[in-house]
């Protein structure tokens, strides 16, 4: 299994399948986008599908993630997603991403097998879509979702940023909307991983300020007091339940300490943390003909110099080079 020098054990996979995007999130990147990875760079579907394998067969990893940049954009994804269904044992498998194009694939990728779906949408306001992401494709968003709950890929949950002076105030509306719908409705701090570098500690908005400006209209029970475990967001019960509200927040409450997971970006390195400074190279072992059990050595040695935290609370916390549609978020 992979397990680090504090006890921690990773079982959760997060995929980066590709590092481009068709929007241009201003907590995520340039408007300009960024130069992104050479083809000859990127892990062809078969080295994914290994490399997906190994972690399945011989690390105990039983829950992947596919993420980005854009998943949707990777041309194999319903081919990956199948042939990892297949794979003995079956991991559960879930997608991140920002819906367009959602709309076309949800039913193909339900029958390769995918079970759920995280799609990102900050804003119920076409114009404030725009601004936040630089594209007019708030519709697309919302038919992508539907798209999703249609074809059972539940439950959907909608993962929403907060950004002052843009959707800052929209946190009661995006709850109402989401119980209305039966999305599952989770609020993620900003993080300090933009390529530009814009993130500011005095500027985000907080755990505490969307639970505050929630419970304006709602009122909040919090689910399985201590049962937070590994799981990155701490939920509360809207008005009683069944619906449900998460908040993952990764600055002011981190939850490092129960972290399970490992990642793989879309040039095949590993990173124990997304805000990991150093990455463990598996794609020149693999194109190096190195056996799995080779391969699934040095994911270990990788999971074994896991830190014990993000660093975030350091005053020498640096952020990592690569940016967050790059890690794979
Ligand atoms: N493109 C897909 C999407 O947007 O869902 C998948 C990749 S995106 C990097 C994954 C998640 O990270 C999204 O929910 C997005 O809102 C979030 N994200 C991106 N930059 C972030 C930041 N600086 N802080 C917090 N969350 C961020
Ligand atoms: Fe693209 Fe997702 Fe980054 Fe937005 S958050 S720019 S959708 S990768």
């Amino acid at each position: 299994m992979l397990i680090d020098t504090f006890g921690r054990v990773a079982t959760d996979l997060r995929v980066s399948l590709t590092d481009r995007c068709n929007l241009r999130c201003t907590y995520c990147m340039p408007e300009e986008g960024l130069q992104w990875l050479a083809k000859p760079d990127l892990l062809t579907d078969d080295e994914i599908v290994r490399l997906i394998r190994i972690a399945v067969t011989h690390l105990g990893i039983d829950e992947v993630r596919f993420t980005g940049g854009e998943p949707l954009l990777r041309p194999g994804l319903v081919s990956i997603v199948e042939r990892v269904a297949a794979l003995e044992p079956r991991p559960r498998m879930s997608l991140t991403t920002n819906g367009i194009g959602l709309e076309r694939t949800a039913t193909a990728l339900r029958d390769a097998g995918l079970d759920r779906v995280n799609v990102s949408l900050d804003t119920l306001r076409p114009d404030v879509f725009q601004a936040l992401t630089r594209r007019k494709r708030h519709d697309d968003v919302l038919r992508g979702l539907a798209a999703a709950r249609a074809a059972g890929l539940t439950p959907v949950k909608v993962n929403s940023v907060l950004m002052p002076g843009l959707n800052a105030d929209e946190a009661p509306d995006l709850l109402a909307w989401a119980v209305e719908n039966d999305y599952e409705l989770r609020f993620i701090e900003q993080m300090p991983l933009d390529a530009q570098h814009g993130w500011k500690r005095e500027g985000m908005i907080t755990a505490g300020d969307i639970l505050a400006s929630l419970r304006t209209r709602f009122e909040l029970t919090p689910e399985g007091e201590g049962e937070r475990g590994s799981a990155p967001a701490e939920r509360w019960l809207v008005d009683g339940g069944p619906h449900r509200v998460g908040v993952i927040a990764s600055v002011t409450r981190p939850f490092c300490r129960a972290c399970d997971r490992t990642r793989l970006t879309a040039d095949g390195q590993v990173r124990t943390c997304l805000f990991a400074t150093e990455e463990t190279d598996l794609r020149a072992a693999l194109r190096s003909d190195a056996p799995d059990e080779e391969l699934a050595r040095i994911w270990k040695g990788a999971m074994w110099g896991k830190k014990a935290g993000s660093g975030l609370d350091d005053p020498s916390f640096l952020q990592p080079d690569r940016p967050m549609s790059s890690i794979g978020g």
